[in-house]
């Protein structure tokens, strides 16, 4: 196949979106973005053998490559619009193609997401991914806007992801339950919409909790004191036979949870409390924003160390 093809492929299976002028097959699309509104930019890549093993499904891979981007947008409080897709092929597989877009339109549609253009070219396979969202003109959520006082919340449960990635690399099964979390994490973005007005900073949960979390503190020139006890373990993580101390350092410090953690007021409690029950997803608080600065973790009351840092890419740690 050569890359009209490909393309041709692509655009085939896009969906219509009012907003989009002028879609796929010129030189730029054509976006009208409503008055009111900033968009919310956001661009992520996946690379084969650094964020996926070679010989993963391409469906899975096709979802991810959008989901991480998704919750990027989650995280802003905005509203999908429009996409991008730059895709590597190391050959020109239909059949993997086709996998691959059966795992990003399932999740694209699901949130009304157009894709607009993009690029093909041949190299090591590589799916690089932007998003632009919507979202109403001073209302996104910033790392920047935590107070001390601030209560700090994630929704869902945390270190699912770093579980089946643990049983994966051990060569041992993948439970079912943990790897569907690594593979097709659900982007938050009904809940990054609701938390505009209750919620003072945002971000989402890639690298792991003290990583992330420590962006919000740097940004907002603040500390965060977390109860690990109060950490969200969801009941296939709690029947894994660790003990708990592996199963804590993969809550605190595994990445790939795609959850948000924001810090709002204590008075936004009863609202998200009420928020968590209309989602159905759960909200739990795990701590507090305090003066000073970094994550500091207590188990029982006393500080407690977690094993190891967040995934970064250039330090390999
Ligand atoms: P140009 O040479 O003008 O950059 P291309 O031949 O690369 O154009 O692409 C033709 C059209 O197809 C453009 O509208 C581009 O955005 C779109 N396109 C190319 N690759 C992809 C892709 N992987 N996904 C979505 N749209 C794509
Ligand atoms: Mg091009």
């Amino acid at each position: 196949m050569a890359e009209f093809d490909l393309i041709e492929r692509i655009r085939a299976r896009v969906a219509a979106r009012a907003d989009v002028r002028l879609g796929i097959g010129d030189d730029a699309a054509l976006l009208a973005p409503p008055p009111g509104h900033e968009l919310a930019f956001a661009a992520d890549t996946l690379n084969a053998g650094i964020h996926f093993p070679p010989h993963t499904d391409p469906v899975a891979i096709g979802w991810k490559a959008l989901a991480v981007n998704l919750s990027d947008l989650a995280a802003m409080g905005a509203r999908p619009a429009w996409c991008s897709l730059s895709l590597s092929l190391p050959e020109a597989d239909a059949g993997w193609l086709d996998g691959f877009l059966d795992g990003f339109f399932e999740l694209a549609g699901l949130h009304e997401l157009a894709l607009v253009g993009g690029d093909t070219t041949r190299g090591p396979l590589s799916l690089a991914v932007s998003v632009i969202g919507l979202v109403e003109a001073g209302s996104a959520l910033q790392r920047a806007h935590a107070r001390a006082g601030d209560e700090v919340w994630v929704s869902g449960h945390l270190g699912d992801a770093a579980a089946a990635l643990a049983q994966w690399q051990a060569g041992g099964p993948v439970m079912p339950e943990l790897r569907t979390r690594l593979e097709r994490p659900q982007p938050r973005i009904a809940l990054g919409r609701a938390l505009r007005g209750l919620a003072h900073a945002c971000i989402d949960l890639s690298d792991g909790l003290v990583a992330d979390l420590g962006h919000i503190c740097r940004a907002s020139g603040l500390g965060a004191r977390i109860e690990v006890e109060a950490l969200p373990c969801s009941p296939a993580l709690a029947e894994l036979a660790v003990d708990a101390g592996q199963r804590l350092a993969w809550q605190v410090a595994g990445g790939d949870d795609y959850e948000l953690c924001f810090s709002a007021p204590p008075q936004s409690r009863p609202a998200l409390e009420a928020l968590s029950r209309d989602l159905g997803l759960a909200l739990s608080c795990i701590g507090a924003m305090v003066p000073g600065s970094g994550v500091q973790l207590l188990r029982e009351g006393r500080p407690w160390q977690a094993p190891r840092r967040g995934f970064e890419h250039f330090t390999g740690a």
